[in-house]
């Protein structure tokens, strides 16, 4: 172990969200466009310098570990990855491996990460209805999904469903979404919509349904009490009485989270993001590259975390989309 990660602000950096790869088998519209351009091969790191990237973190003092995308589980042999980060939970260095996924895949793979140690995933789901899935995703199929559902719950993975909340397109499945979500025994959150990717500001306005609106929806079925539980992101909690589910706002244009932030974001190209509402980044591929010694990259992981900003400044409140960020979201993973 080397020192732990403290930026300028005394926040313990202790997260690392790891993007696997900018592809996915989806094209969700508040995500990506339909004609998405990827990266090259080339560009990526190979799944062993993520492995060597990642766990020089973990020496760092980073104690959880998300693996995102893109789509995660269809960057090719990702399970080879998942295994070498699982060494770092039978040492007792990581506390936590997890990922999000569009669950497209977990037919294929839950039991195996199950297997290494994956106890919860994020399953991002925003619709119920098959056809407005379709819409919503251009490339997915909803059946698909629900049976990746169903293999994640029977190797007894935990699973939250993520749903991005937009006005007009999910704001009558708010009870269904929670109702269903409460049958198959998991938790619930609701993510604003952020102003990532390419200029369609208008569309995003119109799409933007404040969670404080949803909230005050829930409230008039149901009795909400605010949960103190705090991960160091942009999440708060409440737990709906009547049901003992426990529902979660992500607003990162409503509210402030920054003070209490505890994560960087690794692309697949080897950049951290140590804001996810602002550009700037440390390029860590090329010190990585650039000597076996691993010394090398700790440093550039130090000068990254000097440089973690007190906040973002994302703002919708003037009408338009300022602190608008031109990556996708696709790129940082969420
Ligand atoms: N493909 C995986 C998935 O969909 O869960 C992981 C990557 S995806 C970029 C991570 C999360 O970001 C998803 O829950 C998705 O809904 C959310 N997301 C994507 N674009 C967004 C946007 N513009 N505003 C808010 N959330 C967004
Ligand atoms: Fe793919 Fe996830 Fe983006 Fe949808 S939100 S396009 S599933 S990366």
């Amino acid at each position: 172990m080397t020192a732990p990660l403290i930026d300028p602000f005394a926040r313990a950096i202790d997260y690392l969200r790891v993007s696997v790869t900018d592809r996915c088998d989806f094209r969700c519209v508040y995500c990506m466009s339909e004609n998405m351009t990827f990266l090259p091969k080339k560009e990526l790191l190979t799944l062993e310098e993520l492995d060597r990237l990642t766990s020089a973190f973990v020496r760092m003092g980073v104690r959880k570990l998300r693996i995102t995308g893109g789509e995660p589980l269809v960057r090719k042999g990702i399970l080879t990855f998942f295994r070498a980060m699982s060494r770092h939970l039978d040492t007792g260095a990581l506390k936590e491996l997890t990922l999000t996924t569009n669950g497209s895949q977990l037919t294929r793979f839950a039991d195996e990460l199950a297997a290494l140690g994956v106890r919860r995933i994020n399953v991002s789901l925003d619709t119920l209805d098959p056809d407005k899935f379709a819409r919503i995703t251009r490339w997915g199929r909803l059946n698909q999904v629900l049976e990746g559902l169903e293999a994640a719950k029977s190797v007894g993975l935990k699973v939250k469903i993520n749903a991005v909340a937009l006005k007009g397109f999910n704001e009558d499945e708010l009870f269904p979404l929670l109702d269903w979500c409460a049958e198959e025994g998991h938790d619930l959150t609701f993510i604003e919509v952020m102003p990532m990717g390419e200029d369609m500001s208008p569309l995003r306005l119109d799409q933007y349904w404040p969670l404080k609106d949803l909230r005050a929806r829930l409230a008039t079925r149901f009795t909400l009490t605010d949960l103190t539980e705090r991960t160091g992101g942009p999440a708060r909690y409440v737990r709906v009485e009547e049901t003992g589910q426990k529902v979660g706002f992500i607003t990162p244009l409503t509210h402030n989270f920054c003070e209490s932030c505890n994560r960087v974001r690794l692309t697949c190209t080897g950049e951290l993001f140590m804001c996810l509402g602002q550009e700037d980044m440390a390029d860590l591929r090329t010190p990585l590259r650039a000597s076996a010694d691993d010394s090398v990259v700790e440093q550039a992981i130090r000068a990254a975390i000097a440089r973690k900003p007190k906040g973002h400044d994302f703002d919708y409140s003037r009408q338009r989309a300022d602190g608008q960020v031109s990556r996708h979201m696709s790129h940082t993973g969420g």
